[in-house]
């Protein structure tokens, strides 16, 4: 299925063939005791080391030891997992492998994350919207775009709404489009609720692909190092389509210690922690006057609507905390977006919003008094 989707270009291309690509057939090991003059690098053991691992060679086109890491960690084979410069690279691939540009369409359920438009429009990819109604999907609306996209991004939990769609729903929209159209899970957050992910359908759709990440549960933003999850079929284009070095050595080194028992323990606790945190905010928003509404969230942020979003946004501001304002998105209209950041830094904004309003109070009441 996934091969008749996909640009047709793509199905007899042969991606680079980098020297590290063609080795790593046979022995791929980068310290295996040969004389190394097929791709232009520097002699000698290498200045910077990792766990002893040499960066004056070029990496692993994918590291065994960081795909076997992520394979036990998601409970799949090595051949179902493509590792990318975080899970932006893996939506980027997707839309070039399969959109051809100037012609297909990928579909989006705002409001979400903002990256899979930029990637299409980048790319020249169509964008066809089904807005999401009271934060979850709209299938009818789906349902007559079958045809019509090559692509459909689920985001779930979303960003920035925060919620997990439900379960039938996504299975719903892979049954709609299981002939004509790719669809994405975007679970960046589902460390934060791991009993919720989709990986156990993918052997059930093979037009099923979940991207994931390192940067949010496992607190790595800055190391760039994703996953994306799918049919072997699909990781074998994807794999035509990125570039020849995509995991830089150091990267895959870390990534392979964050995925180690201790490490990932450690990523429980901060979710356990997170998700205390995360309740108390929810709580205390929802307590103050001038907040609406607080959006349920399965996720490491909380988004809320205020009536008072540009003077929250400033005062927060102008004490050197920055939220997200969020309300340019569809149906987002005065909504911020707050980040469980630490214990210390939630309470400094909580005092910083409280001390505003108070001070805003006084002097409402100075100026009434004066007019009086
Ligand atoms: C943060 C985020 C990403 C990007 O993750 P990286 O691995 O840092 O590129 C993808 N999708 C969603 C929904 C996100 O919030």
């Amino acid at each position: 299925m996934a091969a008749n989707l996909a640009r047709e270009e793509l199905i007899d291309m042969v991606p680079y063939q980098s020297a590290r690509r063609l080795q790593a057939a046979g022995d791929g090991s980068a310290t295996s005791p040969k004389i190394w003059l097929n791709a232009n690098e520097a002699p000698g053991p290498g200045i910077y080391q990792l766990t002893g691992e040499c960066i004056n060679r070029y990496p692993d086109f994918q590291p065994d030891k960081l795909l076997n890491a992520y394979a036990d960690y998601c409970n799949l084979p090595v051949e179902n997992i493509l590792c990318t410069r975080g899970a932006d690279e893996g939506i980027e691939l997707l839309i070039r492998t399969f959109c051809k540009a100037y012609r297909d369409n990928i579909l989006i359920c705002p409001p979400t994350y903002g990256m899979y438009a930029i990637s299409a429009e980048n790319h020249g990819a169509g964008i066809i919207q089904v807005p999401l109604v009271d934060n979850i999907l709209d299938l009818d609306a789906l349902s007559r775009e079958v045809g019509n996209t090559r692509l459909v991004f689920l985001c779930s939990p979303g960003n920035p709404t925060g919620n997990l769609l439900p379960p039938e729903q996504i299975e719903a929209t892979l049954e709609l489009f299981s002939q004509s159209a790719i669809v994405v899970v975007d679970e960046a957050y589902i460390e934060f609720c791991p009993d919720s992910s989709v990986v156990n359908l993918l052997s059930k759709y093979p037009n099923l692909v979940i991207v994931r990440t390192l940067s949010k549960a496992f607190a790595l933003a800055g190391l760039r190092c994703g996953f994306t999850l799918a049919s072997s079929e699909i990781i074998t284009l994807l794999s035509k389509v990125i570039a020849p070095y995509p995991v830089p050595g150091p990267v895959a080194d870390i990534a392979v210690k964050a995925l180690e028992k201790p490490a990932l323990a450690q990523m429980s606790v901060r979710v356990q922690e997170n998700n205390i945190l995360r309740a108390e905010l929810a709580g205390w928003l929802s307590e103050q006057s001038w907040c609406q509404r607080v959006f349920a969230s399965d996720t490491n942020f909380v988004l809320f609507q205020t009536g008072d979003k540009n003077f929250i946004f400033n005062a927060l501001t102008d004490a050197g905390i920055l939220i997200r304002d969020q309300s340019k998105q569809p149906q987002l209209n005065n909504c911020l977006r707050i980040s469980i950041g630490s214990a210390r830094e939630l309470k400094l904004l909580k005092q910083v919003i409280t001390q505003a309003f108070a001070a805003q109070k006084s002097q409402q009441a100075q100026q009434t008094s004066t007019e009086t």
